[in-house]
């Protein structure tokens, strides 16, 4: 008997044990593509040398230094290679454990800004319908996945949720995508006027929606017209980069594409590449320094910020990243990618929607393509996808109606910047099988 408590405890999973490029391998040998990079973590693929010799060598140089008592290189290392490449004034870098820590850190500075500098009121939060930002309390109470919260619901924090930007159902027929963007934005206006402009104090998006609606880039104008509004009622601007941050969508920083610049940025997943884990939160100049100016102590922490190794291997990540120009290859490799998903996939009488941003693409499936109708929920679509995929060698992410009825189906690729195009080839043939024998047993 097993004694791990597995994410399903109805059906345990194989035993991973080797990864080597973008591939996987289980206990009996069988090889598994990579296509989803786990949840959109190995940036680098499995088993790279360089990053391996990082975190032998911190390890055992310095294994622990308690934040505490000590910095140390790697963490300051790290954190001015991130403020160095960041976009706007986001200079200075907290680092935490993973994707839920970083977006739950970014909600208590935010609180924490507006005691400092005389503002206490300012208590609300508001995010977006269709979002994930973690499964601590504070983060999942942000997320808008209702399927996540349900049971949690009496211990979450009230934050409220506005639409996504979500151009495939959203825009009506004859909006142009500019007006779509504005009409979309205009939801955080008014929900911050219906609230009372004082006591607003973050409004927490992914720039690229990622686990609940697989790689939905806003359309552009969206975030620009999310910053005026932000600023016009100094709210904070929280964008939450954990999946689709560090070179996944072809700029280091997600919301470079969209032109703008948030107060406190949330990133994971890829910076640690799997090799270690790790997350960070990036916040501006000036919350910094209200916070120095202030209290001088963000009343935060866990045990293991900063940790060397996991910088370490964070330093080694974002070097190897910027020397290799790993992130161009990521936008190269990710038109390809989508490129053959359009060729295969883009006729499917069951694809309604293919998008994304370079390593990061995402699959909507519909019942029925003309009106959009997604497949009723008991099917589970997008889970019979996953299992068929994972059957012949090949991990996939998916989203499936079952999990929240208004979500429908919805499958993200997410593979190492690494992948060959003889493996992009595998994957979507791979792929393609997949969905085509899901939506036959889903008939
Ligand atoms: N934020 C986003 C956008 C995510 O996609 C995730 C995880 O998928 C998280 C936060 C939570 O990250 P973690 O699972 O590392 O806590």
């Amino acid at each position: 008997m097993s004694h791990v408590f597995p994410r399903h405890t109805h059906k345990p999973p194989p035993t991973a044990v080797r990864g080597a490029g973008c591939y996987l391998y289980d206990a009996d040998g069988k090889a598994y593509l990579d296509g989803s990079g786990g949840a959109a973590v190995s940036c680098l693929g499995h088993g790279d040398a360089e990053i391996i010799a990082a975190v032998q060598e911190q390890t055992a140089q310095l294994a622990f230094a308690h934040t505490g008592f000590f910095t140390s290189d790697p963490a300051e290392e790290l954190a001015d290679l991130l403020a160095e490449h960041a976009p706007g004034d986001l200079n200075r870098v907290y680092f935490v454990s993973g994707g839920s820590e970083a977006t739950e850190a970014a909600l208590k500075l935010a609180r924490q800004y507006f005691v400092e500098t005389g503002q206490p009121q300012r208590r609300h939060v508001i995010a977006r319908q269709q979002s994930y930002h973690g499964n601590t309390l504070g983060a999942l109470a942000a997320g808008g996945n209702a399927w996540r919260r349900a049971q949690f619901a009496p211990l979450l924090m009230d934050v409220h949720h506005i639409a996504p930007c979500y151009e495939y159902m959203l825009r009506a027929e004859d909006e142009s995508a500019e007006a779509y963007g504005l009409r979309a934005a205009q939801e955080l206006e008014d929900t911050i006027l219906r609230l009372g402009p004082d006591s607003v104090m973050a409004f927490m998006a992914e720039p690229v929606v990622g686990a609940t609606l697989g790689a939905v880039p806003a359309v552009d104008g969206y975030f620009k017209r999310i910053r005026e509004i932000c600023d016009t009622y100094g709210v904070l601007l929280i964008l939450d980069e954990v999946m689709c941050g560090m070179g996944r969508t072809g700029h280091l920083f997600a919301c470079e594409a969209d032109g703008v610049t948030p107060d406190i940025l949330c990133i994971a997943k890829g910076l640690g590449a799997g090799y270690q884990p790790i997350g960070a939160m990036l916040c501006t100049g000036a919350i910094y320094d209200a916070i120095k100016d202030g209290s001088g102590f963000f009343q935060h922490g866990h045990t293991y910020l900063g940790h060397p190794v996991a910088t370490a291997a964070g330093r080694a990540v974002v070097r190897k990243l910027l020397r290799d120009d790993l992130v161009a290859r990521a936008a190269w490799q990710g038109d390809r990618l989508s490129a053959a998903l359009t060729e295969r996939l883009g006729q499917h009488p069951h694809v309604g929607d293919l998008r994304g941003r370079g390593m990061f693409q995402g699959i909507e499936l519909v019942q029925d393509r003309e009106i959009k109708q997604p497949f009723a929920p008991e099917h589970g679509l997008a889970g019979k996808v996953k299992a068929a995929a994972f059957e012949a060698g090949l991990i996939c992410y998916p989203m499936s109606g079952t999990r929240d009825g208004k979500n429908g189906d919805h499958v993200l690729l997410a593979p190492p910047f690494i992948i060959s195009d003889a493996e992009i080839d595998e994957l979507v043939d791979k792929l393609s099988g997949a969905i085509d024998h899901a939506i036959g047993s889903a008939a």
